[in-house]
């Protein structure tokens, strides 16, 4: 990976809100937007209609004397309010040119993690949100290798996904198409003791269509064996196991 990121901006804490809040361990996946970018209203068109007390809660963000010690803003703006509208700011922020410079700067460093498929190699992840809705579900990592997205360590989990928004990742590598990594030439082939499994090793035996052999008669004494394997083989067959949950969130 030969790209070198050309932003240089400072993220220290400064005493503004911002400078303490992207500080926060919990927010380190989390740019800082200049004050510029937040001051241009054009930047936040349509941002009104979604952020209830907008101006109130847009004078916080742009406080600069922030009380970093007691960790609240004298303005009495709801904390929750507050990260929304930076987070909406943010997502819009990093598919600037300069917002992806400085999300680069984080991915080079790793700071958003790597793959956990084994056959990427520790392929540096970008964060990704599955909606543009504040709400509705957590940040989650997407994998430019294998192009699927993944929980992220802990200590980020918890930010929403609107944060980064659906397009980041991808508008990313248009952007910086020289980072994107060839897909794994490598994927993991089942075995038992050394042998492949046969695609009907893994497949649901055909039902006795009838009689004392139905569903409904799982408890008949001359249930055998063979019918209690075959409910095994169904909870492990692909065709019959329910869709993977691979995220931790709810939908309503
Ligand atoms: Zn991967």
């Amino acid at each position: 990976m030969s790209h070198k990121c050309n932003s240089s901006h400072s993220i220290m804490p400064d005493g503004t809100w911002i400078g303490w809040f992207v500080n926060l361990q919990v927010n380190a996946f989390l740019c800082r937007v200049p004050f510029e970018f937040v001051q241009d209203r054009f930047n936040l068109t349509g941002l009104e209609m979604l952020v209830p007390s907008f101006h109130q809660t847009l004078d916080a963000i742009l406080d600069t004397e922030f009380d970093t010690d007691y960790g609240f803003n004298p303005m009495d703006t709801d904390p929750e309010l507050t990260a929304q509208l930076y987070g909406l700011i943010h997502a819009r922020y990093i598919i600037t040119a300069r917002g992806i410079d400085d999300m680069c700067q984080k991915y080079q460093r790793g700071e958003f993690g790597i793959c956990p498929r084994i056959f990427c190699n520790g392929q540096l992840v970008l964060p990704v949100g599955l909606s543009d809705r504040f709400g509705e579900s957590h940040v989650k990592v997407y994998c430019p290798r294998c192009r699927d997205v993944y929980q992220p360590h802990a200590r980020c989990a918890l930010l929403d996904g609107a944060m980064f928004g659906s397009s980041f990742p991808h508008m990313f590598f248009m952007q910086l198409p020289q980072l994107l990594p060839e897909p794994p030439v490598e994927k993991y082939t089942p075995r038992i003791y050394g042998f492949q499994l046969h695609k009907s090793a893994l497949s649901a035996p055909k039902s006795q269509s009838s009689g004392s052999n139905s569903p409904n008669n799982k408890n008949s004494p001359g249930q055998s064996k063979v019918s209690h394997c075959a409910n095994v083989s169904l909870e492990v067959s692909p065709t019959s196991r329910p869709p993977m949950r691979r995220f931790n969130f709810t939908l309503n």
